[in-house]
């Protein structure tokens, strides 16, 4: 961690100019913060989303992150629906997405060499060839305009190039919050407030309770010209030369998973996700500084590399980086119950589940900090430990986050109450009818150790 407190000056007073009056505020435009605007809205609260950037979509779009994992548990059920669906169904009519049909989701050679350069594998399972599973590669364009087209539809009130800067607490309830824009400094009233910034800043300027978690941070990048047929067939049909080539082009990046570039909906383009990097702390101006450096010196480095080397790379070119570094983990909550490796790890449900991913179950109380009444967390920063949110910080199990906190906040504006006083049942009956799955019925294969109605 750099040492973010060496010198200080104090601020002026200031009048702040309210610029809305909102049921709910949400601070951040990902994943996660469109789904719980959304989400709220539907179940008719007046919601304000900011958000920093011009694009909507956090790490899916201004990341460039292209594959939707985590969506399948090992029995094969589809365990992220609701809003997830709604947004594949919208990208697919953008011609937007791409994913297996469920009679290709098989462990056989022929789906591995029609379906693994798609990112729709099983990549938490060893042996070869890894499964096929239900995972949806994308556009991140289609993904900003799908965003956009949810958010109108449902009346959310969206203000762009709004930085948040500040939380505005009375005793246990945040009022509302203060964001910087160009016009400068604006405040937003609100009942209930949703942290969906990725980074913890709302809910830890308002004090709530957090760890410094770290992470590999990414420059991901997209190349075009990319003859991608060849290029798997070179791969296929000379499995020991491109191994070899392979393991001088992972040298080279200095940090990939399996795949290095994979393809997506548009032709010719391929998406690569690397290099990953670490020491680098995702809050730090100058940390992220060098990184941009060291990403971009690495990403050219291994371009050269493929033209010169790879069958169907040789006019290979950079279409270009991600607008946002890749960051994937920084702050994270330690609020009412912190998920553990362990929980993630043995499938542990619990009675208070209100999403879930994969095989890992998310319960309520991982979405409150302790000590404030109407504020929730939704999206990669919940309360985890690091080790665990390594493995639970996918983009459909985050945006399941926000469609419960969505809901949560309106059932606690209807009963006026704390978030804390929700009634969990209540929560979970309207996942469910919104096609949601919250996790309440345990999977066959889940460690079940509380009574799932306590
Ligand atoms: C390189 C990389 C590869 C990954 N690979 C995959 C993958 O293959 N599949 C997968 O499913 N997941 C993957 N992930 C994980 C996934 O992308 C994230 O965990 C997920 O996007 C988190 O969603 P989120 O909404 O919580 O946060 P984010 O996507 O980070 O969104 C946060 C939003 O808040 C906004 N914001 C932040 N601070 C402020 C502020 N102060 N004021 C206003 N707005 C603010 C941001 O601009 C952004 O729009 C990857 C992540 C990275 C970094």
């Amino acid at each position: 961690m750099t040492d973010r407190n060496k010198d200080h000056i104090s601020s002026r007073s200031e009048q702040i100019p309210v610029v809305a009056d909102t049921d709910v505020v949400v601070v951040g435009a990902g994943p996660a913060g469109v789904t719980a605007a959304v989400s709220a809205a539907r179940n008719g609260a007046s919601v304000t989303l900011l958000e920093r950037y011009h694009h909507l979509g956090g790490m899916a779009s201004g990341g460039m992150v292209l594959v939707l994992d985590d969506m399948v548990n090992e029995g094969n059920e589809i365990v992220t629906t609701g809003i997830v669906s709604e947004f594949v169904d919208r990208l697919e009519r953008q011609d937007g997405a791409v994913y297996p049909p469920s009679e290709d989701c098989l462990t056989n050679w022929e789906m591995w060499q029609k379906w693994s350069r798609w990112g729709c594998i099983d990549f938490h399972k060893q042996g070869m060839p890894q499964p096929i599973i239900h995972a949806v590669a994308f556009d991140p364009d289609a993904w900003k305009r799908v965003s956009l087209d949810v958010v109108r539809d449902a009346g959310v009130n969206l203000r762009t190039h709004s930085w948040f800067s500040e939380a505005l607490v009375e005793d246990s309830r945040v009022t509302g919050v203060v964001c910087q824009t160009k016009l400068g400094r604006q405040a937003i009233r609100a009942k209930m407030v949703i942290d969906a910034s990725g980074d913890l800043d709302v809910a830890s300027s308002a004090g709530a309770s957090f760890t410094d978690g770290q992470f590999i941070v990414t420059t991901v990048f997209r190349l075009c010209d990319v003859d991608t047929a060849k290029a798997e067939a070179f791969e296929y049909q000379n499995p020991e030369e491109y191994k070899k080539l392979d393991r001088q082009a992972r040298r080279i990046i200095g940090g990939a998973w399996g795949m290095w570039w994979l393809k997506t909906p548009l032709p010719g383009i391929v998406w690569c996700n690397c290099p990953h990097m670490p020491g680098y702390d995702g809050l730090s101006p100058e940390h992220m500084v060098e990184a941009e450096y060291e990403g971009r010196e690495r990403m050219m480095g291994l371009l050269a590399f493929a033209r010169a080397n790879l069958p169907g790379f040789e006019n290979a070119k950079m279409l270009g980086a991600a607008e946002q570094m890749g960051i994937r983990q920084t702050r994270l909550l330690q609020g009412e119950y912190v998920v553990t490796k362990d929980d993630v790890k043995k499938r542990r449900h619990f009675a208070d589940s209100v999403c879930r991913g994969r095989d890992y179950y998310t319960p309520y109380r991982a979405l409150l900090p302790k000590g404030l009444d109407n504020l929730i967390v939704a999206g990669r920063h919940y309360s985890v430990e690091s080790e665990a949110q390594k493995q639970s910080r996918e983009i459909p199990p985050c945006m399941s986050q926000g469609e419960a906190a969505g809901i949560a906040v309106a059932k606690a504006l209807e009963a006026n109450c704390a978030l804390r006083d929700v009634d969990v049942t209540a929560i979970q009956k309207q996942m469910r009818a919104q096609g949601a799955d919250p996790g309440d019925v345990p999977s066959a294969n889940a460690l079940v150790e509380e009574p799932v109605d306590a």
